[in-house]
């Protein structure tokens, strides 16, 4: 069983966009600015903000936080992204999800101007993507693709089952193992919380990934010998015996799924630092872009 090292691969992937952002400045040009919008003070929300910006620091690109309170209206948040649209030095900027009730996320992630879109939300961003156009890949499925990549991970003719079909992860993903290409080229089945006889599909699958943020769901009996585990899950659940209140796990369980896996990804420390590695590289090809 192989471990895929979503931490060490992020590092790795780190080092590089480094040396690109070093070489741009060399030739004297302005380097990647990512802007992180974040409405009201949950506390994951900060935590990921917190994370993308200081990963924004350790690769040489500039970073800015826009920080809007809970209360802060649909009006005023299309106005602010309207500002980073226009805004030339901004090559790039996410709203950080969930948003207030007050706020239609969907209307917001439309206004997001395409070619800033480097979370690859916007309609025509995940169109481009279906149509195997170049484009903004969201970032989570993009560090999945990237992990498999780099692994040498085979997904040709092989039966890749996705759980979970939120337009973040795991409908983006299901299309893109399907898609023509490494990696791709898959046979894919994407189920949800209406899929019946779940375990049935599952047991058959050569790649799994799940996504559907329910703690351990994913049981040894439900996986065949040698399947590829991507677990992309991350919950906190309540632990009042650790310093933070809480622990973080995943959607796989681990200890027993791990003993017939062929590769699997750990929770903490496999999908989640690729996520973050992939939206500093869309950062980067959207500065690329607006300079051509
Ligand atoms: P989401 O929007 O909450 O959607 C969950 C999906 O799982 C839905 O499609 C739902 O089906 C399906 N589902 C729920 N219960 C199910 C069941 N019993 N059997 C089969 N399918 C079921 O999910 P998300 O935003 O994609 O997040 C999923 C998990 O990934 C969360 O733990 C989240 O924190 C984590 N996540 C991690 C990263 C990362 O960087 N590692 C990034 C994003 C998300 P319906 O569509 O029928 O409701």
């Amino acid at each position: 069983m192989t471990i895929l090292d979503g931490k060490k691969i992020s590092n790795d992937i780190k080092n590089e966009i480094t040396a690109e952002v070093k070489k741009m400045k060399e030739r004297g040009e302005k380097v990647p600015h990512l802007a992180a919008v974040i409405v009201g003070n949950d506390g994951a929300s900060l935590t990921y903000v917190g994370s993308k910006v200081r990963s924004c620091e350790r690769v040489g690109f500039e970073s800015t936080m826009v920080r809007m309170s809970n209360t802060t209206s649909e009006v005023e948040l299309l106005d602010k992204i309207e500002e980073l649209n226009e805004n030339p030095e901004i090559d790039g900027f996410i709203i950080q999800l969930p948003l207030p009730p007050q706020i239609d996320t969907r209307k917001v992630l439309m206004a997001v101007h395409p070619d800033k879109d480097v979370d690859g939300f916007h309609p025509t961003n995940f169109g481009k993507m279906a149509l195997d156009m170049s484009t903004f890949i969201p970032a989570t499925p993009f560090g999945i693709l990237e992990l498999l990549d780099r692994y040498g991970v085979e997904t040709k003719g092989k039966h890749t089952v996705v759980i979970g079909r939120s337009h973040i992860v795991g409908r983006p993903m299901s299309i893109l193992m399907g898609r023509k290409g490494f990696p791709g080229n898959s046979t894919v089945t994407l189920t949800h919380s209406h899929t019946k006889n779940i375990t049935q599909i599952t047991s058959q699958a050569d790649i799994i990934i799940s996504a559907l943020g329910v703690p351990k769901f994913l049981k040894a009996e439900m996986v065949k010998d040698d399947a590829v585990i991507i677990d992309v899950g991350i919950t906190r659940v309540p632990d009042e015996t650790k310093e933070k209140g809480y622990y973080i796990t995943g959607d796989v369980d681990f200890e027993n799924v791990s003993k017939k896996a062929s590769y699997i990804t750990p929770v903490p420390g496999g999908v989640g630092p690729m996520t973050i590695a992939m939206l500093l590289k869309n950062t980067l090809l959207a500065r690329e872009r607006h300079m051509l």
